[in-house]
């Protein structure tokens, strides 16, 4: 099957969260089953024009008012057969940021960059005389894809293709005023057709959901829940009208990068079998962070964006939030890695001075994101909603008990301890409040100190959990083949 990924993110070209790493993971998995997987994204400023291959000729792209030449670059997922095209177009993608500069709101000309994006695909398939199967876009930087697709191109030599959209996070949409709508290229009968208009204004997302074939997202569990209006962000009702064209799929672990048996940025390795050398990284990880070495307290971990999503304000939230708490009454230690708000910063860094047993390291740190994964036993991850998450299943492979809400892919992927039997891999709490984030982690502490034989058989047992991008991959085609079959 020849299946052409639009997104605005891909690994390791450029990444602001989980779809950068979804894509090429995913490219990878479906093109070591024989699929001709190829990506389109734009060439930011960042990425080295040096290290790709120019395509002679520019490419006219026709996004609305104007007449935009592009010039495209070629490059190859590492390792793969996967071909990766860049969009390069100066005054669109020439600058810093994706989506904007962090800590500033986005750039105000996103609709019309990412028009370029969705019109440029239908181009460069016409131009390399490759048309695809499947239109696989991703997000709202990439929904003009499916949208043109359904509108505009499907009489032509597209006939036979079919869309699908992932939903990684349903909560950025691409929001813009509808002045901006005539740079999508479409005509304005389109803004209600295409599902555009949200009171008033203009909404990606909103347009995909409508004219996608089918839609996926990245959990089970989230497939459920976006249906619904405390997760939907508005798009419930059309998820529940498109229901029967939602599916959940769960995004895999690269296991390459992710494996305490050879990851070589953990102070020692080990597995099922020499799980005694966590410890080893345990010691390491509290030198790192300036706390006592000890391996006979319960060192809870946290790797995270500090935004709302996360449940950052029930556990950091000033007067309220349960961190101090938490590490002024239970006897644990906890490292905190993340940024993002600025209240949230200022409350880490109140809290290093504060507290003894809590140390955060504020800033974006790879290879300490590997070392906590680690060297904690516990790995706390209380999100108000998750898509999939990562985290949780890193810390699984590590043999860190992740400490959860029961929402999405956390849902999906941990199985909360039963303190009878001993089963489980972690600890789910069900309400996100300061309070239930207290109980849960004192209740893990608790089994820590008192049922230590539950702890070293809920390690192992995590660690034998399976993550692969393969399962993941052969969903995706059932979805293309069920996509294609709606079309032809
Ligand atoms: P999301 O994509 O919503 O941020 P995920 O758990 O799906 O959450 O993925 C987050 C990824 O980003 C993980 O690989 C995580 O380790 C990494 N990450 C997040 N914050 C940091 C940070 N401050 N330093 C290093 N890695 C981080």
């Amino acid at each position: 099957m020849k299946i052409l990924m639009v997104t605005s993110e891909a690994v390791p070209f450029a990444k602001t969260g989980g779809l950068a790493d979804a894509v090429s993971a995913l490219s990878l998995a479906l093109s070591k089953e024989g699929h001709d997987v190829r990506i389109i994204m734009p060439r930011y400023y960042r990425i080295d024009r040096k290290k790709l291959e120019h395509l002679s000729g520019a490419m006219a792209v026709h996004p609305g008012y104007q007449e935009i030449w592009t010039g495209v670059y070629k490059g190859m997922l590492p390792d793969s057969t996967v071909p990766v095209y860049f969009i390069d177009h100066e005054q669109s993608y020439g600058r810093d940021g994706i989506y904007g500069v962090p800590g500033e709101t986005d750039f105000n000309d996103n609709p019309q960059r990412f028009s370029l994006l969705g019109h440029a695909a239908f181009q460069l398939c016409k131009k390399i005389e490759w048309i695809p199967d499947i239109i696989h876009a991703h997000d709202w930087a990439a929904a003009l894809a499916p949208i043109l697709l359904k509108f505009n191109e499907r009489h032509g030599v597209f006939k036979n293709t079919a869309s699908v959209f992932t939903i990684h996070n349903i909560g950025y949409q691409g929001v813009y005023g509808k002045h901006l709508f005539p740079y999508t290229g479409l005509n304005w009968d389109n803004f209600y057709a295409a599902g555009f208009e949200d009171w008033d204004r203009m909404n990606f997302l909103k347009g995909a959901l409508v004219s996608s074939d089918k839609l996926t997202t990245v959990s089970p569990t989230y497939a459920k829940e976006i249906q619904r209006p405390e997760y939907g962000f508005r798009m419930d009702g059309i998820l529940r009208y498109r229901s029967n064209d939602v599916t959940g799929i769960l995004n895999g672990v690269d296991t390459d990068i992710w494996n305490p048996e050879k990851d070589p940025l953990i102070a020692s390795t080990y597995g099922v079998k020499s799980i005694k050398k966590k410890l080893l990284n345990k010691e390491a990880l509290q030198k790192h962070m300036g706390l006592p070495v000890n391996p006979d307290i319960p060192l809870v971990g946290m790797i995270t964006r500090l935004v709302d999503q996360k449940g950052v304000a029930e556990l950091f939230g000033p007067t309220y939030g349960s961190a101090y708490r938490i590490c002024s009454e239970i006897e644990l230690q906890m490292v905190v890695l993340g940024s993002g708000e600025a209240w949230c910063e200022a409350e880490l860094s109140a809290l290093n001075q504060s507290l003894p047993n809590f140390s955060a390291y504020i800033g974006y740190d790879e290879a300490l994101s590997h070392l906590i994964e680690a060297g904690s036993d516990f790995f706390l991850m209380p999100s108000r909603y998750e898509p999939c998450g990562l985290n949780q299943m890193y810390s699984l492979l590590y043999g860190t008990l992740p400490i959860v809400r029961n929402t999405g892919g956390l849902a999906d992927t941990v199985i909360n301890y039963n303190e009878q039997t001993g089963e489980g891999t972690g600890f789910v709490l069900d309400h996100l409040s300061p309070q239930s984030i207290y109980d849960t982690t004192g209740w893990a502490a608790y089994a820590w100190y008192n049922k230590p034989e539950h702890i070293k058989e809920m390690k192992l047992r995590a660690m034998k959990q399976k993550f692969g991008w393969d399962v993941s991959a052969k969903k995706y085609v059932d979805v293309y083949n069920a996509a294609l079959k709606d079309i032809r």
